[in-house]
């Protein structure tokens, strides 16, 4: 399958964690290369480049797929779905198709650069053109430096720099048209590669909260900022209001970059208090700071970034572990946190930080089975934000909360729930619970328990650790570690 003489031969545009057509550098190079473009999604293998994401992902990643196939279909063109090691797949294609040059969005994930790096060097070794480009960040991890070129350890002076870089280079829109190829390569179904969970369907309630895709992403963008970022600063902690932005699926596969988002919360109308947009965007640079952790400590998701931590004298214990992921700790607002993350693929940040440190200093189970668990089941798993801040609650990350901050599950519901709505909402058999012990139901009375249908034990556990007592042996546990 040859293209004919005439016409210049194709440029291969490969989509990765950039799912979206909207401000994509790739796209934009490869139109203005004025080839034709044929654009393609490599399933790549286990551990490789974007190897099998998690299960909660792969159900956004087919959804994904499909809404960026239909927006590719509006501009005259297809998406090519392959699997395989990447670089045989983009030969064989190369050759199939006549390319002579392939474009790609950076990625900065350890095993994804590796890929990229050895895919790069054989390609223009064997004569092939290939480029990359920014766009999965604010800015370049390599950019950020301290004074004396090395990277930030702490996430203030980190912010401060990004801030000094100046603004994020301005988002480019969506072409209208894309040059298609006079030939199409072959492409795998989208259906057969069987992403989409089936007998049981555990993500059925995912469609009442999200609809992946980029026209999506944008929506949500702009909805959260007509409605919920004049608030944002206080109502961000509050699990129960809808207050933060939800993006963060979104950004995970790329459906919306960063400086979109950045560049929306320009010049808008002075009803929106500056401390809320300042708060946002140091939201949007919490991401950035895990991304300058990933990429300048690559085994961030295994190894402890303060390895003071190596020796901590971990338990091992599969049926608590079980309680903490099925959401039967008899604490509450963890219970509620695990079950929102069954239910619906994602958890609020505030309840993240609390069943994490439940697991890590309640239990004092490894914080690597915790990022596991929570890599399989977000529909927002990202390699860098995931452990940087499984890391940050363990103690043992960069600029990370001190170990002996140890949450207490039962304030921390009174405080960041205090009507118990979100309890309500997730833990339904305690929906009935006079709100003065919706988060102690340890503490009622029976006869309170009696009036709410409740017998503990039954319909609902009593708590599997006694969080003083458990808070006193994480100490001792902590203080067994050699000092810095
Ligand atoms: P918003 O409050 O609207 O924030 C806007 C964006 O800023 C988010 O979409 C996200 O991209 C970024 N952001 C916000 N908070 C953080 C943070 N603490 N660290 C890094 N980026 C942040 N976030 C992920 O995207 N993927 C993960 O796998 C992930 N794992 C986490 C694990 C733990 C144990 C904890 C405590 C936090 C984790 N986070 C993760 C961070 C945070 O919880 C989510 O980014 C946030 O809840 C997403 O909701 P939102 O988009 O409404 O956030």
């Amino acid at each position: 399958m040859t293209s004919s003489k005439s016409e210049p031969k194709p440029v291969l545009l490969w989509f990765r964690k950039d799912l979206r057509l909207d401000d994509n550098h790739a796209l934009r190079a490869a139109v203005t290369s004025g080839r034709p473009i044929v654009p393609i999604y490599i399933q790549e293998p286990e551990a490789k480049g974007c190897g099998p994401l998690g299960a909660a992902q792969q159900w956004w990643l087919h959804h994904s797929l499909a809404a960026l196939e239909k927006s590719l279909h509006e501009l005259g063109s297809k998406l090519v779905l392959r699997t395989g090691d990447a670089l045989s797949v983009i030969q064989k294609l190369a050759e199939e198709t006549d390319a002579e040059a392939i474009v790609w969005n950076r990625r900065y994930d350890p095993a994804g650069m590796a890929v990229d790096m050895d895919i790069k060097k054989s390609l223009r070794d064997a004569g092939f053109e290939a480029n990359s480009f920014a766009g999965q960040l604010l800015h370049e991890p390599s950019r950020v430096r301290t004074g004396t070129g090395n990277p930030y350890k702490t996430y203030t002076p980190f912010w401060r720099a990004l801030e000094q870089s100046g603004e994020p280079p301005f988002p480019i829109d969506a072409p209208e048209t894309l040059e298609a190829p006079s030939r199409w390569p072959q492409s795998d179904s989208l259906g057969s590669w069987g992403l989409l969970p089936t007998k049981p369907n555990w993500a059925s309630d995912f469609y009442d909260m999200w609809t992946p895709g980029e026209a999506a992403a944008r929506e949500k963008l702009t909805d959260f900022i007509e409605s919920s970022l004049d608030s944002y600063a206080v109502d961000r902690d509050f699990p129960d209001k809808p207050a933060t932005s939800l993006l963060s699926p979104h950004l995970a596969l790329g459906e919306i970059s960063p400086a979109r988002i950045w560049h929306a919360t320009r010049g808008l109308p002075k009803h929106i208090p500056t401390d809320n947009i300042v708060r946002f965007r140091k939201e949007l640079a919490w991401r950035e700071f895990c991304y300058h952790q990933l990429f300048h400590f690559p085994k961030l998701n295994s190894a402890n970034w303060n390895d003071r931590y190596d020796d901590f004298p971990w338990r091992s214990d599969a049926t608590l572990f079980d309680s903490w992921r099925r959401g039967q700790t008899g604490y509450p607002i963890v219970d509620a946190g695990m079950r929102q993350l069954w239910r619906h693929g994602w958890m609020h940040n505030r309840v993240r930080m609390i069943v994490a440190s439940f697991l890590i200093k309640d239990l004092l189970i490894d914080w690597r089975e915790g990022e596991t668990w929570f890599r399989d089941t977000l529909v927002d798993a990202d390699p860098a934000a995931n452990a940087a801040n499984w890391q940050w609650v363990a103690g043992s990350g960069a600029d990370a909360s001190p170990f002996f901050r140890i949450f207490n599950p039962v304030l921390q519901g009174e405080k960041f729930d205090a009507d118990g709505g979100y309890i309500r909402t997730f833990v339904p058999e305690l929906a009935d619970l006079d709100g003065k012990y919706i988060h102690r139901p340890f503490e009622a009375p029976d006869d309170v328990l009696k009036r709410a249908g409740i017998r503990l034990g039954e319909h609902y556990p009593r708590p599997i650790v006694d969080h003083a007592v458990a808070r006193r042996r994480a100490l001792e546990a902590h203080a067994s570690l050699k000092t810095e």
